[in-house]
């Protein structure tokens, strides 16, 4: 039967696609580019998934609670519309009878492709979901990466930003199976990274979270090779990158901020960047360990590096630098020796914000085949442990903030801000650290809008958070 829309000519309703993105900021970016082509081709995203055409999940393999959580989903997507592409880390994952894991658990699904794939998820889309054919929506241009942040989907608040440089790793992290799903690096085109940049700040982005792998590896596989970017040669390497976007931010009046940093000599290099504010005195450095020995078990990069000399030189380069790390205690073979050492360097480094895993053993790392795996309970005792040390140290710190003025990115304001809100200072990177309560404005004219920053006097710490007036 035809709809009285169908029989007058008009344009059949555009076919809708349910979307679940699960995973880190990485994979977030994926679906943000996957998201903005489904737009530009005229189809609609559904908010259930038994109202789609069909629904596309983008997994996470990390560790086993992800592959588990994503499976799960696949198949809640599954038992509910029945008609489901799946994408992301897991779907790199190889099964036991030489398809992929996702297929051997869910032989139902579509279609399964790796990370990074936006076209191979468009043409199983398409092959399933007819394009819809939109004379005007056709006209829209293709979300190319370069220019997401001009035409894209992004499924972050409309003020924050995440940013991937480069996809993949050149290091082999004996616990880490990502190089096996997402391969070497390979780095983004430096003109095409500060045009989506600047793209994002044009459109109201205040914070530029930048995202990879390995964020100090920039460049690393085109040797540095000289880009172009308005119509001026630049270097595809970090400090480059660095010193463009924070000329960038500076004139957007917004904040750029670095996450997996890892402590090679020439990070030194953006620290007069970061005391200089080009960039967010903020450095996400994923130590994972602090002996010498486990991190040669874990082949971690940078393990040959003088770290504790190093975050010294940074703090006497620039000392207000935040630090914020994870750490994973009880890894195989790991003694208490050891462990302790650990748990002096956290002490000694003085690190702002420390997260901590008990190390899990993920399906296919090199770490399983290791001697020494600990039993669960002490590692998880550890990480106990560790964590009471680390939340002691960043008490601490915070502490010392007291009577300080902040100036602060407001995430939530309610009523304009009129009984206080949330936000955070440079030291709060969203989601994983914590954050600054506002409180009332004192004088009435103050209001508080999210996205904008606004200066607060900090008048208490409480937990992980500040408390601030704003002045
Ligand atoms: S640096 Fe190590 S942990 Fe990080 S992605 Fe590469 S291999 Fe994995």
């Amino acid at each position: 039967m035809s709809s009285p829309e169908s029989s007058s000519g008009a344009a059949a309703p555009a076919p809708t696609v349910g979307f679940v993105s699960l995973g880190c900021p990485k994979a977030l970016t994926d679906s943000e580019l996957i998201l903005t082509q489904l737009r530009a081709e005229g189809y609609q995203t559904s908010k259930t998934f038994a109202g789609a055409d069909l629904v596309i999940v983008n997994t996470c393999g990390f560790i086993d609670d992800a592959v588990k959580e994503s499976l799960d989903t696949i198949g809640e997507a599954l038992a509910e519309n029945g008609r489901v592409i799946v994408t992301g880390c897991l779907g790199a994952k190889a099964g036991h009878a030489g398809g992929t894991l996702v297929q051997e658990v869910h032989p139902k699904v579509l279609a399964v492709t790796g990370p990074q794939a936006t076209q191979e998820v468009m043409d199983a889309v398409h092959r399933h979901v007819p394009k819809p054919h939109d004379p005007f929506i056709d006209l829209v241009p293709e979300a190319r990466a370069e220019f997401r942040g001009l035409a894209g989907i992004k499924l972050t608040p409309k003020h924050y930003a995440y940013q991937k440089i480069s996809e993949g790793c050149n290091h082999r992290c004996t616990f880490c199976i990502i190089p096996g799903m997402r391969g070497d690096l390979v780095s983004r085109p430096i003109g095409d990274v500060l045009n989506e940049a600047r793209a994002l700040f044009e459109s109201g982005v205040k914070e530029l979270l930048v995202v990879s792998q390995d964020t100090s590896a920039y460049g690393v596989d085109v040797r540095y090779r000289t880009g172009f970017w308005d119509g001026k040669p630049v270097k595809t390497r970090l400090f480059e990158l660095c010193e463009a976007l924070g000329n960038l931010a500076e004139a957007h009046g917004a904040w750029v901020r670095l996450h997996y940093v890892y402590p090679y000599p020439h990070v030194d290099e953006i620290l007069p960047l970061m005391a200089a504010g080009r960039i967010l005195p903020y450095l996400d450095v994923p130590f994972q360990h602090a002996h010498p020995d486990v991190l040669r078990r874990m082949k971690r990069p940078a393990s040959g590096e003088r770290n504790l000399e190093r975050l010294a030189a940074w703090r006497a380069a620039c000392p207000e630098i935040v630090v914020r790390s994870t750490f994973i205690a009880g890894f195989p073979g790991e003694t208490e020796e050891e462990f302790q050492y650990l748990l002096d360097f956290l002490h000694e480094a003085q690190i702002d914000r420390a997260g901590c895993f008990a190390y899990s053993p993920v399906e296919g790392a090199a770490a399983n085949a290791l001697p020494g795996q600990l039993p669960q309970a002490l590692r998880e005792e550890r990480r106990a442990r560790f964590m009471a040390v680390a939340e002691a140290v960043s008490a601490a710190r915070l502490q010392r903030r007291i009577g300080a003025s902040m100036q602060v990115l407001v995430d939530q304001a309610p009523a304009l801000g009129r009984k206080g809100g949330r936000g955070r200072s440079y030291a709060d990177a969203p989601e994983i650290d914590g954050t600054v309560r506002l409180l009332a404005p004192e004088k009435a004219s103050k209001t508080l809008k999210v996205g904008e920053f606004t200066r607060a006097r900090i008048v208490a710490a409480e937990g992980h958070d500040l408390v601030g007036l704003p002045i």
